[in-house]
Formats: C-alpha cells, sequence, structure tokens
C-alpha cells in the first residue's frame, strides 16, 4: 500500500549566516558539532541539535522505506520562517529553503513532495515567493499558526488565500510562535501546551472570519490533528451559539459544519483521539504525519494505525487517500 507522510521537517544543510548577511541577529544558522550531527543555532544561542537525517534527502528515503513509506511531504523547519525580520529578508531565506526543497523533489520525485516557505509579513511579497515556488515545482506551502501575532483570518491574508486557490497550492498550517510562552518556559509547556493551543487559534481564527467560505478552493491542513480544536469542538460551537455577539461576528455558520472541509494530520500518538477525529473528520480528511524526523513527532510512521484494526478503504484513506487529495496529486505519480 501507497504510504505518503503528510508532515515531515527538513533543512538544506549549508546555509549562509543569515545575520551575517543581512546585517542584522536573529535568525538561525547549523554549525557542525559532532559528525552526523549539527547544531542550531540563533546567534550564539544553542536552539537544538539535530542529526543528519535532517538533511540528508537519501538516508531519510532509506530510513522510511523501511518503515513502508514512499513518499514525504516536506517543509521546513517553522523557526526558519522569519516573519520577524524585514520582509525583503525573509523572502530571500524563503527562496533559499524554496529551491533546496524544490532540487529534492527534482532528484527525487517519487519520494518527495515539497511545501514552500513564504514572508507572510508582507503579503504582496508572500504571493511572489509562492508564484515562484509554484513555478519551481513545489505542490503547496507551509505557513504558521500565527504571523508577528496577527491571526490567520485577518484580511489582510486574502490575496495570499486567493493565490494558492488560483495556483492549487495546498496549504499546512504549523503551531509556531507559541502564545504565553514567556510565561512557560519550565516543563517544555511551549510545546505541550502552546502548540495544540496555536492549532486551535488559526482553525477558529479562519472559520470565525469566514476564510474558509470566502476562499472555497482552499486546501487547508492543520497539523498535529488540529492541535486541541477538534477535543474542544463542543465548547466552541457552544460559545458561537450563546455568545454570538462576541463570535459570529463575521460568521454566522456553526464551527461544527466546518468538519470534513479541512484536512488534519494523524499526529495524535493516542488511538482513542485518532478514533474520536475519524468521528468528527471522517477517514478521508486524515492524512498519516509524523513530524519526522523530530522526536515529538510519531517516528513509528503511524504504526499505532495499522494497530487498530481499521478497514482496508480507512487505511488507504490515511495512509494515502486523504494526503493525495489535500495535495491535488494522483497516485500514479508516484508510480
Ligand atoms: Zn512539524
Amino acid at each position: 500500500m501507497l504510504k505518503i507522510d503528510s508532515h515531515t521537517h527538513i533543512l538544506p544543510r549549508v546555509m549562509p549566516k543569515w545575520s551575517e548577511k543581512f546585517g542584522y541577529g536573529g535568525f538561525i544558522h547549523l554549525e557542525v558539532s559532532r559528525p552526523g550531527f549539527a547544531n542550531m543555532m540563533r546567534d550564539d544561542l544553542f536552539f537544538r541539535e539535530i542529526a543528519s537525517n535532517c538533511w540528508d534527502a537519501e538516508e531519510r528515503i532509506e530510513q522510511y522505506g523501511k518503515a513502508g513509506v514512499q513518499v514525504q511531504v516536506v517543509s521546513t523547519i517553522p523557526v526558519m520562517f522569519s516573519y520577524w525580520a524585514k520582509a525583503q529578508d525573509a523572502a530571500d531565506l524563503a527562496r533559499f529553503l524554496n529551491d533546496h526543497l524544490a532540487q529534492i523533489v527534482r532528484d527525487h520525485p517519487k519520494h518527495y513532495v515539497g511545501l514552500a516557505s513564504v514572508p507572510m509579513q508582507d503579503t504582496d511579497l508572500a504571493v511572489e515567493v509562492l508564484r515562484e515556488a509554484h513555478a519551481a515545482g513545489l505542490q503547496g506551502v507551509q505557513i504558521g499558526s500565527n504571523v508577528n501575532g496577527l491571526n490567520l483570518g485577518d484580511p489582510r491574508f486574502a490575496p495570499f488565500y486567493e493565490a494558492c486557490e488560483e495556483l492549487g497550492m495546498s496549504l499546512f498550517i504549523h503551531p509556531w510562535d507559541m502564545m504565553g510562552k514567556a510565561d512557560m518556559e519550565k516543563y517544555w509547556l511551549p510545546w505541550l501546551v502552546g502548540m495544540p493551543a496555536e492549532t486551535s487559534r488559526a482553525a477558529c481564527s479562519m472559520i470565525f472570519a469566514g476564510v474558509l467560505d470566502q476562499h472555497p478552493r482552499l486546501r487547508v491542513l492543520f497539523s498535529h490533528a488540529g492541535g486541541s480544536f477538534l477535543p474542544t469542538i463542543g465548547r466552541i460551537k457552544h460559545g458561537h451559539a450563546c455568545r454570538p455577539d462576541l463570535v459570529a461576528i463575521d460568521n454566522e455558520n456553526a464551527p461544527d459544519t466546518y468538519l470534513g472541509k479541512f484536512w488534519v494530520d494523524s499526529i495524535t500518538h493516542d488511538p482513542r483521539l485518532l478514533r474520536y477525529i475519524l468521528e468528527m473528520q471522517g477517514s478521508d480528511r486524515i492524512c498519516m504525519g509524523t513530524d519526522y524526523p523530530f522526536p515529538l513527532g510519531d517516528l513509528e510512521f503511524g504504526q499505532f494505525m495499522e494497530d487498530m484494526g481499521l478497514n482496508e478503504s480507512a487505511r488507504m484513506q490515511l495512509f494515502s487517500g486523504s494526503v493525495l487529495s489535500w495535495l491535488g496529486m494522483d497516485a500514479s505519480h508516484f508510480d
């Protein structure tokens, strides 16, 4: 059975020292730490150590191939978004990342699909970089759950969503720049509490602002099974009904009417939650995802779904059908 992983990250092995190139700090670069490993550094501050499977396309193919996965949808690591930087600089950085992804896709068309990065701090420039990425063969685009604190329902992003529709570029929403992070550094809370909340923030903002109605051809996938959005949909729906003066000001449609109109990945780490989101979304709107190669991801490549006793058609949808429909691609592309 064809298996396509909708949620993985990759970086170029060699990147410019952006801070030197642009003349100010805050950007991420890589420094070799020991053979097969590199440190992601923000200026002189250590951010995270990564291994060669974070940049080596061939090594990755071998690793996920062993688990029966044929294709990875690859996107950058959200810390590279650089929405805080000068827009033109963030555009240069995004173009560098996109060129790298496009090369990987050209080299291994049966094993990789690429999602672009764009400088969302400047919508016109984001659309320009999106068009270039589409022309270079990337299939979609990954954006953060907020843009310098602005929510994704903000009207300024409408031309970007329009361009995604026009070009048929799939949209992947990834949590980053987590709300409240300064107040909860301890216990990895930005990742464990902030990330699921960020994804719900993105979903609520887009739905309440009517983005999915204004852009009916937009194909959106929310990371990490939609974060806390689906588990708290009852509360969100009730809030919309009981305080329309606060919630239903731009869109009167109940939030649960959007279930199944967007995609989520399967990264739940829990078959009980997966069963629940299957009920909410349907198997044709849940895409196998792992967050490979990071340890908080599902590095057993969806084995928990194989152990759930799902029927063949649900398995096929989870492992490839849903992600193909999100990407607007046909399975024959990977024959
Ligand atoms: Zn991720």
